[in-house]
């Protein structure tokens, strides 16, 4: 199949180029050449047939960069794809339309899409809205709440993924003989290191202070003498006893009876003595799990400290830190791969910070309040930065489900079979567009016996 001929308008044309490229170049894997003009939309044409797209965002982006008045127009309109009478594999009938008109129109010599597919996938992948706010949380995040999808109501929809499968059916209709690049749903499940171990194992006060909670508060005494024996083992460097750690050697044990290699995200260097983990790499119980985690075939990753997000500094100690723990015990990895302590993220500045001290995949984009498409897709995809407005190295691994998000009574509030299917329906749709499934699941979180029945539904 010969190359498509795009055509791009004369605005904000680094970023037609980056979306371009992502969206027909990295996800559908077609040849196309860029030509600018002086018209004031999109043509992609080939054997002349063509599909025509607006660029609503772009054009008034164009002047505003970055300024609220860039910001969709709400109550967002919904196309009803029914009424183009094609095959088009999306979540729900009724897309909401970020940028553009909810329209599409079928002629001989080709399409005229009215939906702004290149500046609504833009505004999304590149999380353009989180750089025009200021508004964050109590640790400094952008919250669900703050974002178009979650107000909008599409936040459990991975509307870019959709979006793509709109011009994909255009594309199929027109050049029938087009083959797009093949892809495979994968799961992939990652723990982040917080609390390997109990932090009481380093205080007699709070040990004692746990002896008395299982009397009074939990009222299991037959809980005392584990607690005691897992107190005076932490001192000889035996972590076995520990009910946390033996949940990450659990988590391990499940993933590999399935064949799922699993992400290890280990916070390397304390930058704040409240929000950091208890632990330092180079603790013996500690190096054992790392060497358990590499000869195991699981995969190291780093979790840069509570500091790090707005910290060039920080976060090259962390990434040396670690880096130097693999040294030490021989294992020939270089650390390429994180996640945000707290999924603590400043748009762009972290993605910049990471790709800067040489990190290739992060995996921090999800909501720490709410679960689904943060990004609005489960495909990897290059992040760009829209202060320097550059297309950065730097790979996003959108994370799906973070069981916080799920359980938590200040989050999304679901228990047992509610839960399951919350976060089953995701995996659904991840499948469904053949994109990565991406769940964390703290070893801290197994409280009952029924948070590993759903973990092990999740990602068997
Ligand atoms: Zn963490």
């Amino acid at each position: 199949m010969p190359a498509f001929n795009i055509y791009i308008p004369p605005f904000c044309m680094d970023e037609s180029r980056y979306i371009i490229e992502e969206l027909i170049g990295e996800f559908l894997g077609l040849e196309f050449e860029i030509e600018t003009w002086d018209n004031p939309y999109y043509l992609v044409e080939h054997e002349g047939k063509s599909i025509e797209l607006p660029a609503d965002f772009f054009q008034r982006a164009e002047t505003d960069w970055l300024s609220p008045e860039t910001l969709p127009t709400r109550p967002l309109s919904c196309w009803d794809s029914r009424s183009a009478k094609m095959e088009i594999l999306l979540s729900a009938p009724d897309v909401p339309v970020i940028f553009g008109r909810p329209e599409l129109t079928i002629s001989d010599s080709g399409i005229k899409i009215s939906i702004d597919i290149f500046g609504s996938a833009f505004f999304m992948l590149s999380r353009y809205e989180e750089a025009v706010t200021s508004v964050t949380d109590q640790h400094g995040r952008f919250s669900s709440e703050t974002s178009i999808a979650r107000q909008e109501g599409f936040l459990l929809r991975p509307i870019v993924n959709e979006y793509l499968e709109i011009l994909w059916s255009c594309i199929r209709q027109l050049w029938p003989d087009t083959a797009r690049r093949p892809r495979e749903f994968k799961t992939i499940v990652s723990a982040d290191v917080d609390v390997p171990y109990h932090r009481i194992n380093k205080s007699l006060p709070g040990m004692l202070k746990r002896l008395a909670g299982h009397l009074v508060v939990r009222k299991k005494p037959q809980l005392i003498p584990g607690t005691i024996l897992n107190y005076i083992a932490f001192k000889f460097n035996v972590l076995r006893f520990d009910p946390l750690y033996r949940d990450l050697l659990w988590i391990m044990d499940v993933n590999e009876g399935i064949g799922n290699r699993v992400t290890f995200y280990f916070l390397s260097n304390p930058t704040d003595p409240q929000y950091d983990g208890c632990y330092k790499l180079d603790e013996p119980g500690i190096r054992n799990l790392v060497k358990e985690v590499y000869r195991r075939g699981h995969i190291l990753g780093l979790h840069p400290g509570y500091l790090t997000f707005l910290n060039r500094d920080k976060m090259l100690k962390d990434v040396t830190n670690l880096q130097r723990a693999l040294e030490r015990e021989k294992i020939p990895e270089t650390v390429t791969q994180s996640r945000q302590h707290y999924l603590r993220w400043k748009t762009p500045d972290t993605a910049a910070i990471l790709e800067d001290v040489g990190i290739t995949i992060d995996s921090s984009l999800s909501y720490s309040d709410h679960a689904g498409f943060r990004s609005g897709t489960c495909y990897d995809y290059n992040f760009y930065d829209v202060v320097a407005r550059r297309k950065l190295s730097l790979k996003e691994r959108p994370l799906i489900v973070m069981e916080h998000c799920v359980l938590d009574k200040n989050c999304m509030n679901l228990q047992g079979r509610d839960a399951i299917s919350c976060i089953q329906e995701l995996r659904r749709l991840c499948r469904m567009f053949r994109g990565n499934f991406t769940l964390l699941w703290h070893n801290s979180s197994f409280n009952e016996e029924i948070d590993k029945k759903i973990y092990q539904e999740c990602i068997s």
